[in-house]
């Protein structure tokens, strides 16, 4: 792996879509999340103008920008409210895509969380490590205090299901099957483009698939990810942030 300084304007030049990951790279990591009873309250995070300033910039040179999240589709349309029209949204680890008012599904999830999801509600129930439950659509997400065995032992007793932590959450997914790689590929086949067109940059364990899709993988945390170039943590500016700078900076 080597630091993005060294990324050139040869590595740059088969790219036509830049796939970010949103929490840690595009916004600090760290979601806060509350739940009594029946009431959730989730804060938004938003965008800062300067990386808005920066997606609207790269899509003036042509790249196509792909948001690979973790979160919900209603929580990425609020957080990229401004540059909806030229962004393509791949939600709930590569479960769906949304693209300018269409929603392309990758996989049907029903099945396999009917009934983990009632189980996992009652398994927590008075488990002051949990948070709470984010709203999701294909997948199960259950942020908590900090890594729960009570809630591993319950995902493992289904063999068709995994449990991804990434720091402050665990992701309940089906194996194999339901990651970024799989939104990855598909939004690439919606848009006519090879691996070598493809630069993704993500910093957590659920984007090792989707890095590895990718022609130019980015490492936002070289602890937790391989890419052929990373960003080092270090300072103030966002991983994203970063690595814009330089991609614009490279293709003037
Ligand atoms: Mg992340």
């Amino acid at each position: 792996m080597l630091p993005l300084d060294k990324i050139s304007i040869e590595d740059i030049k088969p790219i036509k879509m830049i796939v970010f990951d949103v929490d840690g790279v595009l916004v600090p990591r760290g979601t806060k999340i509350k739940q009594r009873g029946n009431t959730t309250t989730l804060e938004t995070k938003i965008i800062h103008k300067k990386q808005i300033e920066q997606i609207k910039e790269l899509n003036k040179r042509g790249f196509l920008i792909n948001i690979s999240s973790g979160r919900g589709l209603y929580m990425l349309q609020e957080m990229f409210r401004e540059v909806l029209s030229f962004v393509s949204l791949t939600y709930e680890c590569g479960s769906a895509t949304w693209y300018r008012g269409k929603i392309y599904q990758h996989i049907n999830s029903f099945e396999y969380m009917r009934e983990m999801l009632p189980k996992l509600k009652k398994a927590t129930i008075k488990n002051r490590n949990v948070k709470g439950f984010e709203p999701k659509e294909f997948i199960i997400t259950i942020h908590c205090k900090k890594p729960d065995k009570k809630i591993e032992k319950v995902v493992k007793e289904d063999k068709n299901l995994v449990t991804v932590w990434n720091g402050e959450a665990y992701d309940i997914l089906i194996k194999k099957d339901q990651t970024k790689a799989l939104g990855l590929r598909r939004a690439m086949k919606i848009f006519e483009l090879k691996k070598e067109n493809v630069m993704a940059i993500g910093d957590n364990y659920n984007d090792l698939e989707l890095l590895q899709v990718s022609g130019m993988p980015i490492s936002a945390d070289k602890s937790r990810v391989q890419g052929k170039f990373y960003v080092p943590l270090k300072g103030k500016l966002l991983p994203a942030d970063k690595l814009m700078q330089k991609v614009l900076s490279i293709v003037g």
